[in-house]
């Protein structure tokens, strides 16, 4: 007799939980792919149903929290910074993105999280090693900081 319990004591026995995890991954791709229109189906019937719920603000993550939220952390932001980039002056908010004047921008958003690295400069109060750079002069410093292998 199958004894799912027991199952599961030998296979805790035997497989590491890394292994154990992968195992889990391998076998959802595999009956993904497996069912794959029988899922699409679904979820499109699903969809189909519940077109009124979607449409509500309830269901939204854009219309009811994180994206509203980071709206108004970057008005602010680029109102503490000058609304301009600090290196070539250029004033078109669409191109402007928080610099980080040391060149570590990589560590502070794995430090806090993409996400948080706005609430986190306003939480200190908009420190001077931030400012505000045109994607060109950032791409440009970045390139400065480590210039490439290669250059085409
Ligand atoms: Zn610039």
């Amino acid at each position: 007799m199958f004894r799912r319990d027991k199952a599961e004591e030998l296979i805790k026995k035997y497989f590491s939980e890394e292994e154990r995890k992968l195992a889990a991954k391998e076998y959802s791709a595999r009956y993904y792919m497996k069912n794959r229109s029988e899922i699409l189906a679904k979820n499109a019937e699903w969809s189909q149903r519940n077109k009124e719920y979607l449409k509500t603000k309830k269901h939204s993550r854009y219309l009811n929290g994180a994206v509203p939220t980071r709206i108004k952390q970057r008005e602010q932001i680029l109102n503490a910074y000058g609304r301009k980039c600090s290196e070539c002056g250029v004033t078109d908010v669409r191109v402007l993105d928080l610099a980080h004047k040391n060149g570590n921008g990589a560590e502070h958003r794995k430090a806090v999280g993409a996400w948080k690295v706005y609430k986190d400069v306003i939480d200190q109060g908009f420190p001077k090693d931030f400012d505000l750079q045109c994607k060109n002069c950032n791409w440009l410093d970045w390139l400065r900081i480590k210039p490439p292998a290669t250059t085409l």
